[in-house]
């Protein structure tokens, strides 16, 4: 129960793992990550000792979990998969932690999502490799100490922000992910593409890089549609033309925007005259959870230069009314 499962289905999960790159070599783009890492692993394994307590950071989809595989593949260990909302109690954490061995990754996704109980528990066991825990209750009650094989705790979030700050403390090194440049996602496209046999060209895979919001996930899954569709709809073969129309079809716009990322511009160009506004505000307007709004839709339309976060709330940019072709309020008719 500890062990969290992606609420995909089988044969989703089946594929994904086949076109998961396992070593860094294999892992596209993200240039200072990949060498920060390199340089990291070849020091720690010449030394023989596990390595440094790692932090990884960056939007859903951006290979935070791949690349906590990689670092136990390129350790040669084992890596066991949690994450922070599934850790209830002082004892889920402790059962996790006496189960491994030595050297091995634990990677918890959503670390940022962890209770204060078990977070108490994590620090000693990172700094010292020291389980502390109280069993029993009442006058019954005592603690005990264990002594934990050497591990890297590899933790995941969305916001670097969000972590309690002795948490965060903890990590030795520190990796922030980045959006994907459109190059980078063809290249994933294209490789994902020889993997499962799918016919594709140059001018296809950037189509569809293009229209992936930066996001290697997003990027797979627009393959597996695209294939989809050039199936039914075409001889089988992916080229711009089919892409673009398959693309049309699922509604992803010509900047790769989808249907949530539009109606969050349209809302606030709408209803709040383009803002400010707040981001509950927003979120109560789109029946729409805060967090996704903070965590999936705004980072990237940020990164685009389609809305602004001010101390006042957001506001969207001239590039979000030139996008939907509406005149922009103050602005002089060109
Ligand atoms: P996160 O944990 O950040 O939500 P994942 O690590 O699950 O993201 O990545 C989502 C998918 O994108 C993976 O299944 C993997 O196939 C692909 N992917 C992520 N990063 C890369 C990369 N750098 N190179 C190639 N494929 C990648």
């Amino acid at each position: 129960r500890l062990i969290s499962q992606a609420a995909t289905s089988p044969r989703e999960d089946a594929l994904d793992r086949a076109i998961r790159p396992k070593t860094l070599e294999e892992y596209v783009g993200q240039p200072v990550v990949r060498e920060q890492m390199a340089i990291f692993l070849q020091a720690a394994r010449g030394r023989n000792e596990p390595l440094d307590h790692t932090l990884i950071f960056g939007p859903p989809g951006l290979g935070k979990t791949t690349l906590a595989s990689i670092i136990a593949n390129e350790m040669g260990v084992s890596l066991k998969t949690t994450s922070g909302p599934v850790l209830e109690k002082a004892g889920d954490i402790a059962a996790l932690m006496t189960n491994l061995e030595p050297g091995d990754v634990l990677f918890i996704d959503e670390i940022h999502r962890l209770s204060p109980f078990v977070e108490e528990i994590l620090y000693p066991a990172m700094e010292d490799y020291q389980l502390d825990i109280m069993i029993g209750e009442g006058p019954a009650a005592r603690s005990i100490k264990l002594d934990l094989p050497p591990f890297t705790l590899v933790g995941a979030t969305t916001r670097a922000g969000l972590l309690t700050s002795p948490l965060r403390d903890r990590f030795g090194i520190v990796q922030r992910l980045e959006f994907y440049a459109v190059d980078d996602l063809a290249q994933i496209v294209a490789r994902s593409a020889r993997l499962l046999d799918i016919g594709i060209d140059t001018g296809g895979a950037l189509e569809i890089a293009r229209r992936s919001r930066g996001t290697p996930r997003i990027a797979n899954r627009l393959l597996r549609r695209v294939r989809d569709f050039a199936e039914v709809k075409a001889d089988g073969y992916i080229n711009a033309d089919v892409a673009d129309r398959a693309l049309d079809m699922l509604s992803v716009d010509s900047r790769g925007f989808d249907h949530l990322d539009r109606r969050l511009l349209l809302t606030m160009i709408e209803h709040f005259d383009g803002g400010p506004v707040g981001v509950d505000s927003l979120a109560a307007s789109l029946s729409e959870e805060r967090g996704t709004i903070e965590d999936v839709l705004e980072p990237y339309l940020i990164q685009q230069g389609f809305m602004v976060r001010t101390p006042r709330g957001r506001t969207v940019t001239r590039n979000a009314y030139l996008h939907f072709g509406l005149p922009q309020p103050g602005a002089s008719p060109a």
